[in-house]
């Protein structure tokens, strides 16, 4: 048996009727860049997310930019993260001008401890916390950071909040949808997200109709009207194609997220009659709606020789992430070395993401626990 770490045909073969009236549409009308499609995209994440507004853009990564573009973050600010995230956030921030801040990870979540956090602001100096400006909390994994407690340090210190949402779409935090609870959500429409495009897109969510049409002046090179720039922006727009797949994808999210939330069931079932308890840590629900991005398990020793027994059984993992932000080279300016976020550099070391995605068989689950129990035995 072959269990993939993420296999999309599946999920595609569902929808291929749908996808190439639409595409044909498309391409009959030669209408490529923003436009109604766009438009009606935004309408129906910003519904989905229980937010105000979203703006659709070119990317995940690009819609932590123009986050921070639009909240006037530049050269000379600081902002708050997490140095266990995909490598986006902490690049934008780098691209805008300003310097990441790094706080350590809670180690059941995964996501920015609010007391790590605290403690990294608590000890900066005067002028030093004057520029920090914002606070970035990643949902990793699909599941929420404690945003009570995000919020709380920002009303405190004066700053933004901007969500990467990048792998939590439709998560929840205390019955809130994540992308609603900041000044801006971040979302991606990376392939491999649970709501991906056929190629690359993302979408800003605010609450705030000022921040809003701050963001769509700064997507399209910060003209208003158009040839008048009184503002730099860039080039940040979503294409049509991308924005009409994306949204008849939307349709079938919430079956798309329950699927992977019963794989998850499904995986506590089979590890607990595994005995593996001692060996294997699951993923803890501390939030009220998980949607598992991926479904990362923890082994203390043997993580890599587990993956390679793992691989040979035909069984696809990844390590999200093996080198945490503040280890990265391009990074080495800010001074860290390794022992400086504990838990980051703990979790770089033991988790494991195992295949998760809707489409998968309980045999398959079955097997991939099967291969994990052997591997200890
Ligand atoms: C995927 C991802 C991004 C970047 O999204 P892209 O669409 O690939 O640019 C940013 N942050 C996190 C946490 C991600 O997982």
């Amino acid at each position: 048996m072959k269990v993939p770490l993420l296999d999309l045909k599946p999920q595609y073969s569902t929808i291929k009727e749908e996808v190439l009236a639409v595409t044909q549409e498309i391409f009959d009308s030669q209408y490529f860049i923003l436009g109604p499609r766009v438009e009606a995209l935004e309408a129906d994440i910003a519904d989905y997310c229980q937010v105000a507004h979203a703006v659709g853009v070119s990317s995940g990564s690009d819609a932590l930019i123009l986050s921070l573009m639009a909240a006037g973050i530049g050269p000379g600010d600081m902002v708050l993260t997490t140095p266990y995230t995909f490598f986006a956030t902490a690049g934008a921030i780098v691209r805008v001008g300003a310097r990441p801040v790094f706080a350590d990870i809670e180690p059941d979540s995964y996501n920015l401890s609010p007391a790590a956090a605290e403690a990294v602001v608590a000890a900066m100096t005067l002028d030093e916390k004057s520029r920090l400006k914002a606070i970035i909390p990643v949902h990793l994994y699909g599941q929420c950071a404690d945003m009570d407690a995000m919020n709380a340090i920002a009303k405190a210190c004066d700053l933004v909040v901007i969500e990467d949402a990048a792998q939590a779409i439709g998560s929840e935090y205390k019955g809130r949808r994540a992308g609603a609870m900041g000044d801006f959500g971040c979302f991606s429409f990376f392939p491999s997200k649970n709501l991906g495009a056929f190629g690359d897109g993302g979408m800003v969510t605010t609450g705030s109709k000022d921040l809003y049409d701050r963001l769509r002046i700064l997507r399209g090179h910060g003209a208003s009207p158009k040839y008048h720039h009184k503002v730099i922006g860039g080039n940040f727009r979503i294409d049509a194609l991308q924005a009409a797949i994306v949204n008849i994808k939307l349709r079938y999210l919430d079956r798309w997220t329950a699927a992977r939330q019963d794989n998850a069931r499904q995986y506590r079932e089979l590890f607990g009659a595994a005995g593996l308890d001692a060996r294997v840590v699951l993923p803890a629900e501390v939030q009220s709606r998980h949607i598992y991005n991926q479904f990362v398990i923890r082994v203390a020793e043997g993580r890599d020789a587990l993956r390679e027994f793992l691989l040979r059984s035909q069984v696809g993992t990844e390590i999200y992430y093996p080198v945490p932000m503040h280890l990265q080279q391009c990074f080495s300016d800010l001074g860290h070395g390794p022992g400086d976020f504990p838990e980051a550099e703990a979790a770089a070391a033991q988790t494991l993401a195992l295949p998760i995605y809707p489409e998968l068989t309980s045999d398959q689950l079955a097997f991939v626990v099967e291969k994990i129990q052997h591997f200890f035995a």
